[in-house]
């Protein structure tokens, strides 16, 4: 077979996986290769044994009402799964609250955010005049706090956006792009009053989230179990360069690399990697991706015995998030058992739940060892739930650079790095780095990656 014929995907995260999926049914090559750098595939899908019970100990969930991800598991023949609750707190003020009803943290109803408890008089007040203020200037990409504080005043931004993009972004509202990270509140803005067009916004009873029975850390072994491609584990891609012949990458420990020739490359990698593979090939590309930063973060999992644990069970919440100004180490905790039907019965007798710390630039709050962590995680449990009893198991993952900050201009960004990669021949990238870190959509950017190779051929 000659090395044209063969596509390389570099990174069995996710992304990689479902475009090597595509480009082995695509029939455009004559071998599709995925090489990994790690010993194992699934990238932050990944499950663990705690309490002798496998969980997920990265991504747990997808949204359910982006189609890329539950079409994907459609055709893997997975099953798809909703939450048992959709309900979840805030801890906030000294208690687990509920929290109110929010698009990305703009409050969809003013009054059950005045029950909730969760904002102070003048606060509210602030909310309420919203619809009176001159609409807000879009013509430039900003920051998510900056447009809602200017619309609702900073408590809001503290209090409720805060902790939501802590939860998908690990990341800070003062940092993180609108237009990349909040779309739907941009478009929203665009119509004027956010909180009047939030209200215009059809009610609809279908299913956020989704889930797959077993763990997401499911779908990678299935997307390798679909076939058509082959997977090689622990072969790090160093080196990438254009020959007369087609793309050559350099794999493999340093002390003994190999040379691999393709007709075309798909890196599936994080942003950091991707910025040093494509130094010499698409150095525009690759100035923009290694100013991308990216936060750590760690998920430390419990395993309790049910009858220790009766507190936590109380109210039938998903769990709850933190307000940064808090202070608090914990920047969340779902409770599985009580959101996942499947993690309930595969855990007899024995309540999981996770709690999650690290935001952007306070890498020193992981810089403790995994005891440490535990007990951190158990203190906070114990004063936000009254979760008393000691665990049977814990676990801790940690997600060095786990997550890639959408800065203000990212949008601009991904589309000088898209650019500056389709002047190479045989090039595309895909992944969390681009159009959204969320599963669907990080298999979106893997499709839209594999529709240029195959459209270009
Ligand atoms: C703790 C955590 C919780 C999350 N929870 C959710 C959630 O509930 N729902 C949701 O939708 N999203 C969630 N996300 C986000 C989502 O999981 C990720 O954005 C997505 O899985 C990233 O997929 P990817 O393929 O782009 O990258 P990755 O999963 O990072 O995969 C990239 C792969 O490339 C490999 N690699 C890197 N460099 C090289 C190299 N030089 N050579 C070869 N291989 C290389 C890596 O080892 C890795 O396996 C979460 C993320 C984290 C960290």
């Amino acid at each position: 077979m000659s090395s044209t014929g063969r596509v390389v995907v570099v990174g069995a995260g996710v992304a990689g996986l479902v475009a090597a999926y595509d480009l082995a049914r695509s029939g455009g090559f004559d071998e599709v290769l995925v090489l990994e750098g790690s010993p194992e595939v699934g990238g932050k899908l990944r499950t663990r044994e705690v309490g002798g019970v496998r969980v997920d100990v990265g991504a747990e969930a997808m949204l359910a009402r982006r189609p890329e991800g539950i079409d994907l598991a459609a055709e893997l023949g997975l099953t798809v799964v909703h939450p048992a609750t959709t309900r979840s707190g805030l801890w906030t003020h000294g208690s687990v609250r509920p929290l109110p009803r929010t698009l990305m943290g703009v409050p969809l109803d003013v009054d059950e955010l005045a029950d909730s408890g969760v904002l102070g008089e003048s606060a509210l007040a602030r909310v309420r005049l919203e619809p009176t203020l001159p609409d807000s200037d879009l013509t430039v990409d900003r920051s998510v706090a900056g447009l809602v504080a200017e619309r609702f005043g900073p408590e809001v931004v503290d209090q409720l956006v805060e902790p939501l993009l802590g939860g998908v972004y690990a990341g800070h509202a003062g940092l993180l792009s609108a237009q990349a990270t909040t779309p739907q509140l941009v478009a929203l803005a665009r119509q004027g009053s956010l909180l009047d067009a939030a209200a215009r916004l059809p009610r609809s009873d279908a299913p956020v989230f989704a889930g797959l029975p077993g763990g997401m850390g499911g779908l990678p072994a299935a997307l390798v179990a679909a076939g058509g491609f082959e997977v090689r584990v622990d072969r790090p891609v160093r080196g990438l360069e254009r020959t007369d012949h087609g793309l050559a990458l350099t794999v493999g420990s340093t002390h003994d690399p190999q040379r691999l020739l393709a007709g075309a490359v798909v890196l599936a990698c994080p942003a950091a990697p991707t910025a040093r593979l494509l130094a010499d090939l698409a150095p525009d590309a690759a100035t923009e991706l290694a100013a991308v930063e990216s936060a750590s973060m760690a998920v430390v999992t419990h395993a309790f015995r049910a009858e220790d644990a009766g507190a936590a069970d109380a109210g039938g919440s998903s769990g709850f998030l933190v307000p940064p100004v808090e202070g608090r180490r914990i920047k969340a905790s779902t409770f599985s058992f009580a959101k996942w039907d499947w993690v309930r019965s595969a855990g007899e007798g024995l309540l999981l739940l996770r709690t999650s710390v690290g935001r952007h630039r306070e890498e020193a709050d992981l810089q403790r060892s995994d005891q440490e962590l535990v007990a951190s995680s158990l203190a906070e449990l114990r004063e936000a739930v009254g979760l008393e009893a000691p665990p049977v198991d814990s676990h801790v993952q940690r997600w060095g650079g786990g997550l890639p900050q959408y800065a203000v201009g990212h949008v601009d960004r991904v589309a000088r790095v898209r650019s500056a990669v389709s002047r190479v021949p045989g090039l595309a990238v895909c992944g969390a780095a681009y159009d959204g870190v969320g599963i669907p959509a990080v298999i979106g950017s893997a499709r839209t990656a594999v529709a240029s190779l195959t459209q270009a051929q």
